[in-house]
């Protein structure tokens, strides 16, 4: 079930659903989907569909995950990227190879401590995880070429506004309910001005507030 031909008809799916920068396919391609999953779901690993990772939190969609990552690149290049909600590291794995330095932060701590063994083990060393809430952003880190959030606030937080580099790009799912919108938002050059768009429909967990041991 996590033979190269089930994890090619993955890619293929995500072509057909639209998904074209050909990085973003070659990393999804190689990054074992199955090490993110617990034993007993790791065969459902190549589905595209969320799946649970314990703690009432989902491991997110291929789809969703290729998209989120091809709109934060659609831009140019990034150095350093922060995402909010690190949950089982799957998301985190496939930025690292795509950017130069990814700041990772989860509110619940034994995600953190298996998202950090899982990119060890892969050898991926440019992610660095915090247990906080990414409600607030990484101030200490900022500002980011690009923030990815996996958790769908009802508004966006301003300070993660705040907390963009000049040109810099915010993915974000907004909205109180079941389904939110995806909404990218770019900072004009070094202004305070942002231009911002819905990409699509999306399913996330809301980001909760405050973090968990
Ligand atoms: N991209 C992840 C998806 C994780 S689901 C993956 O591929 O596995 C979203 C995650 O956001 C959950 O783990 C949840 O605990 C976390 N989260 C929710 N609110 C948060 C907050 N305020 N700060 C940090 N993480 C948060």
């Amino acid at each position: 079930m996590t033979s190269q031909r089930t994890r090619e008809r993955l890619i293929q799916r995500l072509k057909d659903q639209g998904i074209s920068s050909q990085r973003v396919l070659d990393v999804m391609r190689v990054t074992p989907r199955h090490l993110f999953l617990d034993e007993a779901l790791s065969h459902r690993a190549y589905e595209d569909t969320a799946l649970p990772i314990g703690y009432g939190q989902t491991l997110s969609q291929p789809y969703v995950v290729a998209l989120m990552t091809e709109i934060l690149l659609s831009q140019g290049p990034r150095k350093k990227v922060l995402e909010i909600g690190s949950g089982s590291g799957y998301q985190s794995a496939i930025l690292a190879q795509l950017v130069g330095q990814v700041y990772s932060v989860e509110r619940i701590k034994p995600l953190i401590d298996k998202s950090r063994e899982r990119l060890r083990l892969l050898g991926l060393r440019n992610v660095r995880f915090s247990h906080s809430d990414g409600g607030f952003g990484l101030p200490d880190s900022a500002p980011y070429d690009g923030i990815l959030s996996a958790a769908a606030p009802n508004e966006v937080p301003e300070e993660l506004l705040h907390q963009l580099a000049p040109d810099g790009i915010l993915v974000i799912p907004v909205g109180p309910g079941d389904v939110q919108e995806l909404r990218v938002i770019t900072r004009q050059g070094d202004s305070y001005n942002f231009e911002e768009h819905v990409a699509e429909q999306v399913r996330f967990v809301p980001l909760l507030s405050g973090v968990s041991r």
